[in-house]
């Protein structure tokens, strides 16, 4: 193939890098983004770094895939990209508003002030950067596991559930309700306990770099990482077909919560290549971003094929 001849892996290569990849990308995008932050200039760090893991997975996919079948176009990626930027609007839209009304005003002292909340401000910022992580993915462990336990939620998480293939773009397809509800629930206990804003973006930042790495086509192998962090290797269990598989490791950055509450797997046999859901999902982003505010009438009328299906859930 002209890519391998262009860039010629041989195995031990192939094998070296797929151990060193996460850690190596997750440090390389820390490290911009440091030098962004101590250089006043946050935001165009944090996107030359995201730009940088863009490309990088975007060459591994095709350089060493884990799985090939997964190179196939599914007919999604402009679902996938237009659901990115709804949910992502809609976040600034809230903030925005947020700005309007003047509860950003009101956020304000609780998230840039000295005295308010028992935040450590003290302590080295990269340990209230961990404390947050830890604390932000309560909220997001949370969040997520409701989306696969209750039926009203699940309307809006199928939408991310549905792809039938892991690639770097399908990270942020979410519907956009679906994102608000999570930021919701992450955020809110940062900004009450009072946590500095510059912990907020760090938090943030780790976030979109780590989400990235969990959906990526790359053959990366994590090892003991896999118990602290959502690498690529546990998320795939979590786009399982079969329920039992499916309905675990819900962490996005870290994994500790699912190991608390019980629902963090790492089998050390090879994941399904035929991932999904057995929910229907029309194919079009408007139908879909429209497709849970719908009744089951509605439903038919846009999808003659559509068969109601009562919701399932099933942990062990
Ligand atoms: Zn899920
Ligand atoms: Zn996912």
């Amino acid at each position: 193939m002209a890519t391998e001849a262009f860039l010629p892996l041989t195995t031990p290569m192939k094998t070296f890098l797929s151990w060193m990849l996460w850690p190596l990308l997750v440090i390389t995008c820390l490290l911009i983004t440091a030098y962004g932050m101590a250089a006043g200039s946050p935001v165009l760090y944090f996107n030359f770094a995201y730009l940088f893991l863009i490309i990088s997975l975007f060459t591994l996919e095709k350089f060493m895939p884990f799985e090939k079948e997964w190179e196939q176009p599914d007919g999604q990626t402009f679902a996938n990209i237009a659901h990115t930027i709804s949910s992502k609007g809609t976040v600034q839209l809230l903030l925005l508003w947020g700005g309007v009304i003047g509860l950003t005003e009101y956020m304000k002292p609780l998230a840039d002030s000295t005295p308010y909340g028992i935040w450590p401000r003290d302590w080295p910022l990269a340990l209230q950067v961990i404390m947050g992580v830890y604390i932000a993915e309560f909220g997001l462990y949370w969040a997520h596991r409701l989306s696969h336990i209750t039926p009203f939620f699940w309307r809006f998480h199928a939408i991310h559930h549905s792809v039938t293939k892991l690639w770097f773009v399908n990270t942020g397809r979410f519907h956009f309700m679906d994102s608000l509800w999570k930021i919701m629930l992450s955020l809110t206990p940062l900004l009450l306990l009072g946590a500095p804003m510059e912990v907020i973006q760090w938090i943030s930042a780790v976030t979109a770099f780590i989400g990235l790495l969990t959906h990526c086509n790359v053959d990366m192998k994590c090892g003991p990482l896999n118990y602290i962090f959502s690498t690529p290797e546990l998320h795939r269990w979590h786009h399982s077909r079969d329920l039992s598989e499916g309905n675990r490791n819900y962490g996005e950055n870290v994994i500790l919560w699912d190991q608390v509450f019980g629902t963090f797997i790492n089998p050390s046999y090879r994941p399904p290549t035929d991932i999904g859901m057995s929910d229907y999902l029309p194919t079009k982003f408007l139908h879909q971003l429209a497709w849970p505010f719908l009744t089951v009438k509605a439903r038919q009328r846009l999808a003659p094929d559509y068969v109601y299906k009562p919701f399932v859930y099933e942990e062990k």
